[in-house]
Formats: C-alpha cells, structure tokens, sequence
C-alpha cells in the first residue's frame, strides 16, 4: 500500500511521541481550522447524516439534536479501554451526550439516545482535559465525538495554548464525513473507529442509518492515510495510528467477516484490532432477535479465526470471556 503523509506527520516526527496538534498550534493553523470548523456548523456536513442545518440557530433537523454547544455527560479516568489506551494511570473519557446512530441495541442508551449531561462551551471542555491531564491520564479520549467535531477543535486550540501535550484520541461509531476528519488532520493521534457492520441492509434496519458500511470504509481509509498503523512507546502505551473496534453480534449480524476482509486487505493486516466478544442486550434488543441474547463461545471463535486465516495479527482478546 502507498503511504500518505498527512501535514500532522512532520509535526509528530520532529519530537519523540509530541502530539501532532502541538505543531499545529505553533503555526497557527489550529486557530484557523476552529473558525473553518465553526463555519460547518453553519451547514452541516461534520458527520456522514449531511443534515446541512444551521446549529447556531436550531438543533431542528440536526440527527445529533446538538447546537452550537456540545452537551458533555461526564470525565474522568477510565480503567477498561485496551491496554495500550488504559495503562496503568488511565485514559482520560470526555463522554458526549447524543449521537448521530440510533442502534436498537445501544449500549450506552441513556447518553446517546436520552442525551442526559450539560451544555458546555469550548473553553469548559479544554479546563476538562487539563484536569485529565493532571490526574495522569495516559490520553484525552473523546467518546462519541462525531457530532462534536468543531466543538473539539476549538476546545484543543485553548488546551494546547494552555499546557495540554497530551495525544488524543477520536473514539468514534464510525459513520464519520470526510469533511470533518479533514478537519482534524493532524489534530487527532489516534483514531478508534468502530466497524460496527459489513452489510447496508443490516446497518439500516439495527442503526437506521442507510449507508454506513460504504461511509464507514471512506472514513477508515482517511484515518489510516493520517496516522497510519498504531505506534506504542517503550510502555506499550498507544502514541498515534488506528485501532478498530468491532462487536461480535449474535448471528453473525454484524457480518464480521466481511469487516475484517475489508480491514486485512484494504487497511492493513497489522490494524490493531479489538474483536468484541461483550455483547449484551440493552435499550430495544429484546424488540430485535437475534439481538436479544449474548454471543455464543462457537459465535466468537468462529470470528476469531477468520481474522487469524486473513492474516490479521495484532489482535486485542483482553475482553475475551470465552
Ligand atoms: S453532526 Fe451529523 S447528525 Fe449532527 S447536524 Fe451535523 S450532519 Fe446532522
């Protein structure tokens, strides 16, 4: 595969494990991507719904019901992300309230689809960050990020003039716009998509949203072009590059093996991958069979070895419970 080198690169080569945005700040080009990013606002195109809604004045028509604030529902270390994310201080979680998919079995329903939390404006955002990082977070992980995009950026710019070195993570669903992550080439490090599914139809009818296999390989594609593979340090701590996520579904609704045929030979054999064997039950599974149970040992193994025949060898099983 050609390597591509994105303008956060440079940046990040000219000092060991700096993260990328510091450079960006330095040259300026930070300020002027929040007031890109703020003009998106506008019209929105920042995830892959293309509402194209004006947030400064109404949330009306807005997928995400986010405005110009982004409703933050809570911070703080987190001890159960991957290892090379969590370890041994934490990852420092922002989560965002609301969310741009609507899955039937969403695991976290109260804050995506209740969108319990409070309004924040960027420079109480980046306050947060600094208090993560000096609790000694490892990270500032940004969890459901997609529909916050600008809001991000103008948070980080006030952070990183204030002392924030941290590299940041984009914990994503992964039905992003490329609009957006061109907005944040070279301000995030790393990026943590989900690949939630490899058939449109599927997608559609347990996330209503009608195409997020195409849009969701568009967006993985770009994030890998920025940062490519995952780079540790000497502690096994992530530094920058791509780690995907995928949930094993019951049934194999997820389509699991098409996902990771799409990863080992579009993407990159070595993506670190976290193949999710968690599954539960939750918000209206039980409305959605096969959706209303857990994964069988069999259902798991069975995903666990395609990704081992595709020749897919960086492979996170610390959540394995089988
Ligand atoms: S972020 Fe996405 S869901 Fe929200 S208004 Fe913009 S395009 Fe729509």
């Amino acid at each position: 595969m050609v390597e591509h080198h994105s303008e956060a690169e440079s940046g990040a080569a000219s000092g060991a494990n700096r993260a990328s945005y510091l450079t960006l700040a330095e040259s300026g080009v930070l300020a002027e991507r929040v007031a890109r990013a703020w003009q998106h606002l506008e019209d929105c195109d920042l995830c892959a719904r293309y509402c194209h809604v004006d947030r400064r004045q109404s949330i009306r028509g807005a997928v995400c019901r986010t405005g110009e604030r982004a409703v933050v529902h809570s911070s703080g270390p987190h001890h159960g992300e991957e290892n090379p994310l969590r370890g041994s201080r934490g990852s420092g979680t922002i989560f965002f309230s609301w969310c741009n998919l609507r899955c039937v079995y969403c695991q976290n329903w109260d804050i995506n689809q209740k969108g319990h939390g409070r309004e924040c404006e960027p420079d109480e955002l980046a306050a947060m960050m600094l208090a993560l990082q000096a609790q000694g977070c490892h990270n500032i992980n940004f969890v459901s990020p997609s529909h916050v995009v600008a809001q991000i950026i103008a948070a980080v710019a006030i952070a990183a003039r204030d002392g924030l070195v941290l590299p940041l993570v984009y914990n994503t669903g992964g039905y992003d716009s490329l609009e957006a992550l061109r907005l944040l080439d070279g301000i995030i490090d790393i990026y943590m998509p989900d690949m939630k599914y490899g058939d449109t139809k599927k997608a559609h009818r347990y996330s209503h949203v009608r195409n997020y296999v195409e849009m969701n390989h568009i967006a993985v594609k770009e994030m890998h072009r920025q940062v490519g593979d995952l780079v540790l340090d000497d502690h096994g701590i992530a530094q920058r590059g791509l780690l995907v996520r995928h949930l094993v579904l019951p049934e194999n609704v997820a389509d699991t093996n098409r996902v990771l045929e799409f990863l080992a030979t579009q993407i990159s054999p070595h993506t670190y991958l976290n193949l999710m064997d968690q599954y539960h039950p939750c918000y209206r599974a039980d409305e959605n069979p096969p959706l209303d149970r857990t994964i069988r040992s069999s259902e798991y193994s069975q995903a666990l070895r395609w990704a081992q025949e595709l020749g897919l060898d960086r492979l996170d099983q610390r959540h394995s419970r089988f």
